[in-house]
């Protein structure tokens, strides 16, 4: 049995290169001694490492910095387009798959409706995505990291159960991964969420919990700087919690889930009730912000009851701040208000008091919280823009519990010669 404390050479040099990574990435453009002052390791160290990231190309010397007295030291950084991330979101309307920059930005992107395809279909239109936006990116790809829907093993990229297109126990990673022979990497698709909010957010605390409200209803929690999965993934599954006992029929085949009262398919059959036609979702939208007394309602009772829901987790988790993104979010402020003010009434007041509800900012959530987990889990690196506030300069800034240790080469040796 190996000592936990006693770290093999291989171990330290993994560590030593992430830290060096994580720092340029961060610092960039740095010099070695400054890489050195950051980290605490030595100036021999700093330079084998940075030797092995020029070599593999994720690196690049980019000249000289200002002299401090003696010669002009070298400075070194990652260039946003060292490699590029394969994002993916498979949606209830929509499959996404973007080629994204280790900035966060989308630099090409192909999206398939995704609605009325299950079981195989669905499997063979996600790899189709996913190939046709691979043909477009224009360097090395790093890997690919899939949002998935339903219940997801994020350590052995399986879906355990995804209602919605009729997977069971798919082990879709694996699947992928053989197909492109690149390293995959699969989590829900509310932990991707949150996963992009808490690193391309405006401000990064240590807790957040993100509700994605559109075909469906869910969470995903960040706590103390990790994802957090609960012990089955199942952490974050609210939508099929029964609110109303006796309401509508859910496609979970219960009725009167949260789903059922809160999302843009149930304020759909609800609006289409009242007017006595079918209403499409631009529609309600369109009605709701010129005012339409109906739609207004509807809406405004879908965002009660998903604070009414939401006043729970205040309560459970006391986490200061939740951000709402899927697409009920585009009603807006006056949902938003009428989420927090639900939310507000059923928590301890002081709790509530505590606590921040917030629209989500971020276009695409799912493709970058993908892209964020596959680059943190392969480099060891956190996204995030320049010019945001950085993250404390530890190795592995956000980490997704649940995700076997990896055991492999050293990142240099690992990546290879860039092609
Ligand atoms: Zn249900």
């Amino acid at each position: 049995v190996e000592h936990p404390a006693k770290a093999t050479n291989r171990e330290t040099r993994e560590h030593n290169e992430r830290l060096v990574l994580a720092t340029v990435y961060d610092s960039g453009p740095v010099s070695r001694a400054d890489v050195a002052r950051l980290t605490g390791l030595t100036r021999t160290t700093v330079s084998d490492v940075v030797e092995g990231l020029l070599a593999s190309s994720l690196c690049e010397e980019i000249g000289h910095g200002p002299s401090t007295g003696g010669k002009a030291p070298i400075l070194v950084e990652i260039p946003s387009e060292a490699r590029l991330l394969v994002g993916v979101d498979l949606g209830d309307q929509v499959f996404t798959a973007a080629i994204v920059n280790l900035r966060g930005a989308i630099l090409q992107r192909v999206d398939a409706p995704s609605e009325s395809t299950n079981g195989e279909g669905a499997l063979r239109l996600a790899i189709d995505v996913m190939e046709r936006a691979l043909s477009l990116a224009g360097a090395p790809v790093l890997g690919v990291g899939i949002g998935a829907p339903g219940l997801v093993d994020a350590s052995a990229g399986t879906v355990i159960q995804a209602v919605t297109r009729d997977w069971r126990m798919l082990p879709l990673g694996p699947i992928v991964a053989d197909h492109f022979g690149l390293p995959v990497y699969v989590a829900n698709d509310c932990q991707a969420a949150v996963l992009a909010e808490h690193v391309f957010g405006a401000t990064r605390g240590p807790n957040l919990i993100t509700v994605k409200a559109g075909q469906g209803i869910g969470a995903g929690l960040v706590i103390n700087g990790e994802t957090f999965p609960g012990d089955g993934y199942g952490a974050g599954e609210i939508g099929h919690t029964i609110v109303d006992p006796g309401g509508r029929m859910c496609r979970c085949a219960r009725r009167g889930c949260l789903e059922t009262v809160a999302s843009m398919p149930a304020i759909l059959v609800e609006l289409s009730d009242r007017l006595g036609h079918p209403i499409s979702q631009e529609e309600a939208l369109r009605q709701f912000r010129l005012g339409e007394p109906d739609a207004h309602e509807v809406v405004l009772e879908a965002g009660r009851q998903l604070g009414a829901a939401l006043g729970g987790l205040v309560g459970a988790l006391h986490v200061r701040r939740f951000v709402l993104a899927g697409t009920m979010a585009a009603f807006g402020e006056p949902w938003l208000e009428a989420v927090a003010a639900a939310a507000a009434d059923r928590a301890l007041g002081a709790l509530a008091a505590d606590t921040t509800f917030e629209l989500g900012r971020i276009d695409d959530v799912v493709v970058l919280g993908a892209s964020a987990l596959l680059m943190t889990r392969e480099l060891g690196l956190s996204l995030h823009p320049f010019g945001s506030p950085r993250p404390p300069r530890t190795p592995v800034a956000v980490a997704v519990a649940g995700a076997a240790a990896a055991s492999t080469p050293g990142l240099a040796a690992r990546l290879g010669a860039a092609p």
